[in-house]
């Protein structure tokens, strides 16, 4: 079942949004080389300790989980670009690190991630978060009053056909609200004016992923990350966005 929050619950949820998109800025400050995947969790899980918000991630065990996610950020590493358990690995200079971060706060749930690479980088891969990031805007433009949802993947998935970039569609965005992943799905393809009409009070997680080639990716043997099939990385952006009678509102927006 899909839920529609009144205008009064959407002003609830930014909080939360707030707080996922201070952390999120305040770890992309930290991420440098010789960081630790490690340290990188236990700084989030300090920050959810002070605020008094509740990781979506801790205890989480879904169908597609090996067990219990047992941290509170996904930390995903080049070949690595879904769902990345923190493991005992130190950044090194070029890598392409993806950031995907959700808690609850006063019950309300927002989420995000972000890109960022580490040191020097590779231009590539910076023109992988780029197009990344635009797909994530384009899809944020598409969020509106009066659409279909299918509006939202088409245009994520313009910008990747643009790019020449592969689309999975088994991983996408979702509903958000008193839990992390609630109905619709949202696969990052499309078709324009087709799926269910976007109606003002629909929260959805946004989150475009792209891998330099292919689409496939394989579960690690930690049983929850998520790497590409050919060895090529990956870029992963999100937001938590409402539709509102004034369009879409973005609940995690980084404002530094
Ligand atoms: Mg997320």
């Amino acid at each position: 079942m899909i839920e529609l929050r009144s205008p009064a619950q959407i002003e609830e949820m930014r909080p939360a949004g707030r707080f996922v998109a201070d952390v999120l800025t305040y770890l992309a400050g930290v991420v440098d080389v010789g960081t630790s995947l490690l340290e990188i969790d236990e700084i989030a899980h300090a920050m959810i300790r002070e605020r008094g918000a509740e990781s979506c991630y801790l205890d989480y065990h879904p169908s597609f989980g090996a067990s219990p996610f047992g941290k509170v950020i996904c930390t995903s590493v080049n070949d690595a670009v879904l769902h990345g358990l923190p493991h005992d690995y130190r950044l090194r200079d070029g890598d392409l690190v993806s950031l995907d971060f959700a808690v609850s706060v006063d019950g309300w749930v927002c989420d995000s991630a972000l890109s960022v690479v580490v040191g020097t980088p590779r231009t590539e891969d910076l023109h992988l978060i780029e197009v990344t990031d635009r797909a994530l805007q384009a899809g944020i433009a598409a969020a509106q009053p009066g659409g279909r949802l299918g509006d939202i993947g088409y245009a994520i998935g313009q910008v990747a056909r643009e790019a020449e970039l592969g689309i999975n569609l088994d991983f996408g965005g979702h509903g958000v609200g008193r839990t992390m992943h609630e109905e619709p799905h949202l696969p990052n393809d499309g078709k324009h004016g087709r799926g269910i009409p976007l109606k003002p009070g629909l929260v959805i997680a946004i989150e475009p992923w792209f891998l330099h080639t292919g689409n496939q990716v394989v579960t690690d043997p930690d049983g929850w990350t998520l790497r590409s099939l050919d060895g090529s990385r990956g870029a992963h952006m999100e937001h938590t966005v409402a539709i509102t009678e004034n369009g879409p509102v973005v609940l995690t927006a980084r404002t530094n």
